[in-house]
């Protein structure tokens, strides 16, 4: 059983993902950033789009649903938060298990940057879509949750092994990395950030990343490491607030 992860950029900032189950033929979409950009994204590959999984209700997310669902006939799986903004036909839950053809997608609950973020994450394919919770060197903002409910959120995703391949929903790499170093000088950081500039110069996308190579420079979940408050999740709330304060 694998998978097939078609990736492309839309909105000012976004990314969109397709994903095809390869056994069945079946797509999924993650969240639905842009219909126009959808469309022709399922256009340039042939495919129909039969489920989209939305991983919060924000309008860079799910703001298309309706148009796909229109357009594919698609089934609209997501939290129930977004139902108070745009349709949604099945609702999902912490483990709760979604599937596309022979792959089966676990839902697990990530809230902090909204209430009822989740994130989806195959295991046999060693792949996660995590949102807008985890970037390359940076998280999402806590717009609705606290800093403890992002730390456990945080938490539970460098839980996973590390080889697991998160595909986040922004570009956001280098203003990210603008920031990672102020806080943090290590020589693992440094090339890094080389190494995420050279791929940005060339217009190349520096998502996805790996849960391994976050836990290794991401000053998020490193937060225990680089600030001086003993306990975990306020070393996160530390550092989430110094980056909220941060003018690149
Ligand atoms: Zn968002
Ligand atoms: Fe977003």
């Amino acid at each position: 059983m694998t998978i097939t992860v078609h990736q492309f950029p839309c909105l000012s900032d976004n990314y969109g993902y397709l994903v095809r189950d390869d056994e069945s033929g079946k797509v999924a979409c993650i969240d639905t950033p842009d219909a126009e950009a959808i469309i022709a994204a399922a256009a340039t590959r042939g495919w129909g789009i039969d489920l989209v999984l939305n991983t919060h209700w924000h309008p860079d997310h799910a703001g298309a649903n309706l148009a796909i669902k229109e357009r594919f006939g698609a089934c609209l799986a997501g939290p129930e938060e977004v139902r108070a903004h745009y349709p949604l036909d099945h609702a999902v839950k912490d483990g709760d298990s979604v599937s596309l053809g022979e792959t089966r997608f676990e839902v697990l609950d990530t809230g902090g940057h909204t209430l009822g973020h989740v994130c989806y994450y195959s295991a046999p394919d060693s792949t996660i879509f995590v949102g807008d919770t985890l970037f390359p060197l940076g998280c999402g903002r806590v717009f609705e949750g606290t800093p403890q409910q992002m730390w456990a959120s945080l938490s539970r995703l460098a839980a996973l092994p590390e080889d697991t391949v998160a595909y986040s929903a922004h570009e956001y790499t280098l203003a990210n990395a603008r920031f990672a170093e102020t806080v943090d000088k290590s020589a693992v950081l440094m090339r890094r950030i080389a190494l995420v500039e050279e791929l940005r110069l060339q217009g190349l996308p520096t998502v996805p990343t790996t849960i391994g190579e976050e836990k290794a420079t991401n000053p998020f979940l490193r937060a225990p490491m680089l600030s001086p408050e003993p306990d975990p999740a306020l070393a996160f709330a530390d550092i989430r607030a110094r980056k909220d304060g941060f003018k690149g």
